[in-house]
């Protein structure tokens, strides 16, 4: 059966010829409703629609998720970087939708590690939060969220002068986040986390039937991006390594970097797209 018309919902559609799309040399059916004699094409109900590079989309997927900066991905594929600045939004929502329904496909989850991880937009004055929740047995990352915080340590008192007051949002988004996860999670579940004082009570009040196991945090060494630890054993291992996974694969997250995030809402679009990557590919 011909698709209904997407303006006027009629089912009286009838084939009205085909065109080869400039983009991808794909020949596509166009379709005209007789209702009110208006056109469209079966590419008109793709999430691609009006898309004039879709064979970029996967290879920009692939470049944001190994470490590649925008500006080179670009030069690579020879388009503007507004077109990669573009299409990571597009990809982030992509990305989001297939998080969520892997997310409900998935068993529940019984044995988890959540932890944050500190980068900065603009200026080291401003710094972010990453919270990262991953599960303990197939290391899938289930949760992610981002959140301003203040600036801590000898530039503290720097970044007030410049930027005046900060607030801390980390505690709102680690609530919402755990709040989003809590149907995914088991009721007997074990959470591990290092010994951050706030966690033992969000993720008590979130989900009051989950065990949390607190370990010391330890020192991270250079060579782990900072998030291995300088030890034998380590019991928050496998947060610690998806961690510096995030930092290595993720351009603007790498130590010593140039590139830098400049708004937070952008970090999250490109974790998205990290995150569905780590998830179906590299684990
Ligand atoms: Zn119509």
């Amino acid at each position: 059966m011909n698709p209904s018309c997407p303006r006027c919902g009629a089912g009286c559609s009838v084939k009205y010829g085909r065109y080869r799309r400039a983009d991808d040399a794909q020949s596509i059916q166009r379709y005209r409703c007789n209702q009110c004699t208006k056109c469209f094409s079966s590419a008109t109900f793709t999430a691609t629609y009006r898309q004039k590079k879709r064979r970029l989309n996967r290879l920009i997927e692939m470049d944001i998720a190994s470490s590649t900066a925008q500006r080179r991905i670009a030069k690579n594929h020879r388009c503007d970087r507004k077109t990669v600045a573009r299409k990571i939004k597009f990809l982030a929502n992509e990305a989001r939708l297939r998080t969520a329904k892997r997310l409900n496909k998935a068993e529940p989850f019984d044995l988890l590690q959540w932890d944050e991880l500190i980068t900065f937009e603009h200026s080291r004055l401003k710094p972010l939060s990453v919270a990262v929740m991953v599960c303990k047995r197939s290391r899938e990352i289930v949760a992610y969220g981002v959140a301003q915080i203040p600036a801590s340590g000898t530039i503290a008192r720097r970044a007030r002068e410049k930027y005046g007051h900060r607030p801390d949002k980390s505690g709102s988004m680690r609530r919402q986040t755990l709040r989003a996860i809590a149907p995914h999670i088991a009721a007997d579940a074990v959470i591990e986390t290092d010994e951050h004082k706030r966690y033992k009570r969000e993720i008590q009040r979130v989900m009051p039937t989950v065990t949390h196991k607190q370990h010391p945090s330890i020192r991270g060494s250079l060579t782990g991006q900072g998030e291995l630890k300088r030890t034998g054993y380590d019991p928050l291992f496998c947060i610690n390594h998806t961690l510096g996974m995030f930092r290595d694969n993720i351009k603007r997250l790498t130590r010593r970097t140039w590139c830098t995030t400049k708004l937070s809402s952008s970090l999250d679009d490109v974790i998205a797209i990290y995150v569905s990557f780590h998830n179906s590919t590299l684990i």
